[in-house]
């Protein structure tokens, strides 16, 4: 079997073109501030890259930059005054913060209307109580995404989630599940996670260990969402062992060109969406 890729890059494409439109139809552009710390390289690059999606589609992006040896009350001062701010629809906190400062202090102090992340406290209690009102972390809302993309009934399917993280297992399972799959959180204490995961008709690899997965693990003609990015001597890679993914699965996503094309789209679909909410009339 060769398993078809599923293209990340372009269904994003296609994400970004549809929201570039509606913006363009709104009198004044949505505003996503973004906090950077420190000079974390890998950091650093993603913010780039969320600031030039957010323009490419008519998002103002305006990113507040600190040395890495910001205080705790500096960043709470500045998202105090951001929530403030009438003219902020959107606050992301680029993770990690330094080491010092209290990561789940800050993202608490992010106002839930404009936590287009996902990772306030209030925002996970309404994903799971599937109120429309919450903002879905956007990898988890990315991978929904790809699977929606391939018109599967994916009702009753057997998804094997690997990672209990709060950014991407723990919301991933929670959609799963009001996707009606039956589904299994798996971590780094699970026994026997090969014979586990060669039930699961979806495979959601997100671990953080390159080329992890590999055919043993992999159910033939399953679906594989390789979530990780590794960055490796060899270059980038997945979780997934892409060649044995191909050969045994039914569908995978690449890496690069997959699940991260699909979060920063999804950062830009949730802007949009504080906009609108904070500008109904
Ligand atoms: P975390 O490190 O927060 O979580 C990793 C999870 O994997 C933990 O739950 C851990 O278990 C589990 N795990 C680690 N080793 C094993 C193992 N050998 N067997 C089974 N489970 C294991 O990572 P994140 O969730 O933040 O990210 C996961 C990957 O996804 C990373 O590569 C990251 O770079 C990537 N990522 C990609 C994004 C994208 O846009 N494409 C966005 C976000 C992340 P335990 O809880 O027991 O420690």
């Amino acid at each position: 079997m060769t398993a078809k890729i599923i293209n990340g890059t372009e269904i994003a494409k296609n994400i970004r073109h549809s929201l570039k439109e509606k913006i363009s139809l709104l009198k004044t552009p949505p505003v996503l501030a973004v906090i950077l710390a420190g000079s974390d390289p890998a950091s650093e690059i993603y913010v780039k890259n969320k600031e030039k999606a957010c323009h490419e589609v008519g998002i103002t992006a305006r990113t507040h930059k600190f040395s890495a040896n910001v205080s705790e009350k500096e960043l709470l001062d500045l998202l105090n005054d951001l929530n403030r701010a009438p003219d902020i629809n959107g606050i992301l906190v680029q993770l990690p913060l330094p080491a010092h400062i209290n990561s789940e202090k800050i993202l608490q102090a992010v106002s839930p209307a404009k936590d287009v992340d996902g990772f306030h406290p209030l925002n996970i209690g309404m994903l799971q109580q599937k109120s429309p009102d919450t903002f879905i972390p956007c990898t988890p809302k990315g991978i929904i995404c790809l699977l929606h993309s391939l018109s599967l009934n994916l009702t009753g399917l057997n998804a094997i989630v690997i990672g209990r993280s709060q950014i991407v297992g723990l919301p991933v399972s929670n959609l799963l599940l009001q996707e009606n799959c039956t589904v299994t959180v798996t971590h780094s204490k699970t026994k026997k996670l090969s014979a586990l995961c060669r039930s699961a008709d979806i495979l959601i690899a997100a671990l953080g260990k390159p080329e992890f997965i590999t055919k043993e693990y992999i159910k033939p003609g399953a679906i594989i969402i390789d979530v990780g990015i590794n960055r490796t001597p060899n270059g980038l890679k997945g979780d997934v062992n892409f060649k044995d993914a191909l050969e045994t699965a039914a569908y995978v996503t690449p890496v690069p060109g997959g699940v991260g094309p699909m979060t920063i789209a999804m950062l830009l679909e949730n802007t949009y969406e504080a906009f609108l909410k904070q500008n109904r009339p």
